[in-house]
């Protein structure tokens, strides 16, 4: 099968014939439909993940169909269309998987990064790991919600928003535009908060009642000025620092929650977070059971996000584009 192989921190991606793998005991083999092009894809060839295992087959945001199973498996059958995510799989036992949290066990492997992922033609996934597509998800466009999507609804959820809840939403790159749309669903009330004023039309678009350009505007009063602040905030920008920047626009007992981040580290104002009982916390993408939620809740409100097709051989010049900023769009590897 063709696979693009990430030999080591700062090495080009090597396209190449490998062998097609066969599924072990509570495996399945997975042939590949679709893969998103990740922001973490980046982080692995730049050496952020320092438990990475080289080489490795890039790749978390994987939709495909199962073509084999290993023995004792008895679901998922084959012919199913699986999506496959960050969590490769996990311990199994301890306290947070057995709650149904496996993404904070411990012991937890990721898809791409200590385990081979989806920018090949095949993939052996753990059975009780991949998560069945709902019926008429087109399996191409829904590829990155196995992680930004996930990410976004999870992120949410795990702060709190609710119908009517006032969300606001910094940054409008593939995270941030699939919360505006989760959290519009939702019946939320959505801000947006972005650097300029170029994304402002587009955020309206999608439903934002407010907007807030930061180099204009100093965030947190104009989200304070909102009927008392935002319930949640959800950060999707790469900065650390946006995210601090709207502290004070939580209205009492709101959430300040983390999905993108900097290198930066995070300071924040303490007697305000006092004074209001303010929550600051980070979530990363999710549980096999968020993202069955996550895929439910995209397929009933027709939530996909806009992605560019491509090439398996297109990947290095799509990594490039991300790394220069210079990306529109959410990259996907189509195999088909
Ligand atoms: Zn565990
Ligand atoms: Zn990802």
């Amino acid at each position: 099968m063709r696979a693009a192989v990430a030999t080591g921190v700062n090495a080009p991606l090597f396209l190449t014939e490998v062998d097609t793998p066969a599924p072990g005991p509570g495996e399945v083999l997975v042939k590949i439909t679709a893969c998103g092009v990740c922001f973490s894809d980046l982080g692995l060839l730049r050496g952020h993940y320092p438990f990475a295992r080289f080489p490795v087959v890039p790749g978390h945001e994987i939709t495909g169909v199962i073509t084999a199973v290993g023995d004792g498996v008895s679901w998922p059958e084959v012919g199913t269309p699986v999506g496959a995510q960050f969590l490769y799989d996990s311990c199994g036992h301890c306290d947070y998987c057995v709650r149904g949290e496996q993404i904070l066990c411990p012991r937890k492997r990721i898809t791409g990064i200590v385990a081979d992922g989806g920018y090949a033609e095949y993939a052996v996934l753990k059975a009780g790991y991949v998560t069945p597509l709902p019926a008429g998800l087109d399996p191409i466009a829904a590829a990155p919600l196995m992680c930004a999507g996930l990410t976004a609804f999870n992120g949410l959820r795990q702060a709190g928003a609710t119908a009517g809840s006032r969300v606001a939403v910094i940054g409008m790159g593939g995270i941030g535009t699939l919360a505006i749309r989760y959290a519009v669903a939702i019946g939320a009330r959505v801000a947006v908060v972005s650097r300029s004023r170029r994304g402002e039309e587009s955020a309206k678009a999608l439903g934002a009642e407010l907007f807030v350009a930061t180099e204009e505007t100093d965030p947190a009063p104009a989200l304070k000025a909102w009927d008392d602040g935002a319930n949640v905030v959800l950060n999707a920008a790469p900065s650390t620092s946006a995210a601090a920047a709207t502290l004070g626009g939580l209205a009492p007992d709101g959430t300040l929650v983390l999905c993108g981040y900097g290198s930066e580290p995070l300071e924040l104002p303490t007697m305000p977070m006092v004074l209001n009982r303010l929550h600051v916390m980070a979530s990363p993408s999710g549980s096999p059971h968020d993202l069955r939620d996550t895929l439910a809740f995209s397929a009933t409100h027709g939530i996909l996000p806009d992605i560019t097709p491509i090439g398996l051989d297109q990947v290095p010049a799509a990594l490039e584009a991300m790394a220069a900023g210079t990306a529109h769009g959410r990259s996907v590897i189509s195999f088909t």
